[in-house]
């Protein structure tokens, strides 16, 4: 028994020994292949050598010391700007008793020069070479990241080495992972699937902004219709669906585009919010920022096309850091100074530091590479255009609800105008309606008398003449005439002669009623017009007034002046046409009261 144990123990010794050797040279566990896998990091069981002086061969590393490598930690898959060549080992196993068909991934599009060596348990060793350096034929598997298919036999171990190296010097992300062969083919026909609607939405946005916004001419449209144009063009470039779809046989999409498209994404996205926010005017500190943020980006042009990609590509790394200010700058705009379109300005750039975040923490190794590191980083860039894309929104209508603003103003302002203008044109009609009343009262009124002169008289008179004609009513007309004015004015002087005159004019005033004419037609003598009056009324209307001027004396400074005066009476008959006949009768009726002796009327 304790021989059988002995020699148990010296069996399981030397199956250990045996077992050591086999595992020793790795010293590392083996990655367990299943048919489960479904995008497994391998990096876990990976171990890494950096090959500096890019001089080691495949059979070098094979005959290496394998203490050497140095275990690979999951999460520092980046290397950095490098310019050594990179190898990555790993052993696979098979465990199951059927064999496993399966997809090896590196998920980095950028690599110029990856090598993979398949050694399988006989040591046999064949050599796939791929990166976007070389022809995409050359793939086995047409696809935008580099993926490799095998077939594990059951229980069975096999070794695979991978150098990824750049042309002269490029960004080392070693990250891969395993597929089940149907698991990858399903991945990729999902992720072709989302990136076209990505696309497709991103081209909806750039078409319906330009077709939207053209009318509007603002430049900030012109800028972030670049940027999202950018944006999609580095996507095609970053996700390498460009140089798998769209332009197979050159690495540009996948080489330079990305820095370079990166770079002018940059400064269109900078110059959109120098415009946006109005920075010059309102925040001239952040406009001195954003102007050096773009003199970073354009410098980082110029060295990578003068040669210079490793400087290039940090002086890139630091604006897209340094622009992770721009939700603060955002935050100023909106609550200091009010601007209430800067809010989705805040959300939209709030979405890119995020983004911003994820990509150094990753890039610096606190995070792993997995599909949501992969897709917050890749997708943050078109979320953010799209919320930018609603700022604009908003921006266009606070721009119009100050132009609306501004011309309410502008038209209250004028209607004012316009209001005191007509104001003062009403009173200027008005003072001239009343200078003209003036001037057309005092062109009819005796100066001396301040009655009607002979113009009112002859004027009004063949107005009430056709008046009464027409409403059939009777009309008389009296022509007074002072008697022996003459001597009046020899024995009184003219002065009394005129107060003698005024006597008399309102005397008759007196006498007439509102409706009747009254006017001075010449020097001493008078005409009136009595409305609705016949003959007979006429007639006593006369007597009256003689007796009222024969009645009174005008005082004056040599005494009490006497004064009569003659009438001539006519009535207005159906022939007469105009007041010509009835002037004409009444003067003619004068004459035979002045030739009857004064002081009394005569009729015709
Ligand atoms: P009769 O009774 O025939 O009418 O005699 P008379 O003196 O009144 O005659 P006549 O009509 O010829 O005289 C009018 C005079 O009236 C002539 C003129 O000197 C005078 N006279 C005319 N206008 C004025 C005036 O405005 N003021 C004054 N004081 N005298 C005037
Ligand atoms: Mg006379
Ligand atoms: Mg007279």
């Amino acid at each position: 028994m304790p021989q059988f144990i002995t020699h148990l123990s010296a069996l399981r010794l030397l199956a250990l020994f045996a077992l050591c050797l086999f595992v020793a040279p790795s010293a590392f566990a083996k990655f367990q292949l299943t048919p489960e896998m479904a995008g497994l990091s391998i990096m876990n069981e990976a171990s890494v050598i950096e090959d500096a002086n890019r001089q080691l061969t495949i059979d070098d590393i094979v005959k290496k010391d394998w203490a050497e490598f140095k275990p690979q930690e999951p999460n520092k898959t980046v290397k950095g700007m490098s310019t050594s060549a990179w190898w990555v080992m790993l052993d696979v196993e098979n465990q199951t008793s059927l064999p496993i068909t399966w997809v090896l991934e590196a998920i980095y599009t950028h690599t110029d020069y990856l090598n993979l060596y398949h050694i399988d348990s006989d040591g046999v060793v064949t050599m796939l070479l791929t990166g976007d350096k070389r022809a995409f034929s050359n793939r086995p598997i047409a696809s935008e990241s580099f993926a490799f298919p095998f077939t594990t036999a059951e229980n069975s171990q096999e070794k695979i080495v991978m150098r990824f190296a750049y042309h002269e010097i490029g960004m080392i992300e070693l990250s891969t992972r395993a597929w089940e062969k149907v698991a990858f083919h399903n991945h990729s026909s999902f992720t072709y699937y989302f990136y076209g609607c990505l696309f497709g939405a991103g081209l909806f946005v750039i078409i319906f902004t330009l077709i939207v916004h053209i009318p509007t001419r603002l430049p900030e449209y012109y800028w972030y219709i670049a940027y999202l144009t950018f944006v999609l063009a580095n996507s095609l470039a970053n996700t390498g669906l460009g140089h798998r779809f769209m332009w197979h046989d050159s690495a540009y999409l996948t080489d330079s585009a990305h820095i370079i498209i990166t770079a002018f994404a940059f400064i269109c996205a900078l110059q959109f919010n120098r415009i946006f926010l109005q920075t010059k005017q309102f925040m001239p500190r952040a406009d001195y920022l954003l102007k050096f943020l773009i003199a970073l980006a354009i410098s980082s042009i110029l060295f990578y096309l003068s040669g210079y990609r490793g400087l290039s590509g940090k002086l890139l790394m630091l604006t897209s850091i340094l622009l992770a200010v721009m939700p603060l700058i955002g935050l100023w705009a909106w609550k200091v100074l009010k601007r209430s379109d800067a809010r989705w300005y805040v959300y939209a750039w709030s979405v890119w530091s995020v983004s911003m975040i994820v990509i150094v923490t990753r890039l610096a190794g606190v995070v792993e590479m997995s599909d949501l590191v992969l897709w917050i980083s890749r997708m943050g860039l078109l979320l953010q255009t799209v919320l930018l894309g609603l700022a604009l929104i908003d921006h266009v209508n606070v721009l119009r609800k100050e132009k609306q603003n501004s011309e309410d103003k502008l038209i209250a302002s004028l209607e004012n105008a316009n209001t005191l203008l007509e104001e003062k044109v009403q009173a200027r009609t008005a003072e001239l309606e009343l200078a003209h009343q003036e001037a057309v009262s005092m062109a009819e009124t005796d100066v001396l008398t301040g009655i009607g002169n002979r113009r009112f008289f002859f004027s009004r008179g063949e107005e009430a003449l056709q008046l009464a004609k027409r409403l059939e009513q009777p009309l008389s007309l009296v022509m007074i005439d002072i008697d022996h004015f003459k001597k009046i004015n020899d024995t009184n002087g003219h002065a009394a002669g005129d107060i003698v005159i005024k006597h008399v004019a309102e005397t008759c005033k007196q006498r007439l009623r509102s409706t009747d004419i009254h006017g001075r037609i010449g020097g001493e003598e008078f005409a009136c017009i009595l409305m609705g009056t016949n003959l007979d009324e006429a007639k006593i209307f006369v007597e009256r007034l003689r007796k009222d001027i024969e009645g009174t004396a005008v005082a004056s400074t040599l005494g009490a002046i006497k004064v009569t005066a003659s009438f001539g009476i006519s009535a207005m008959s159906a022939q007469d046409d105009h007041l010509e006949a009835l002037l004409h009768r009444a003067d003619e009726a004068l004459y035979l009261a002045k030739s009857n002796g004064r002081n009394r009327f005569e009729f015709l």
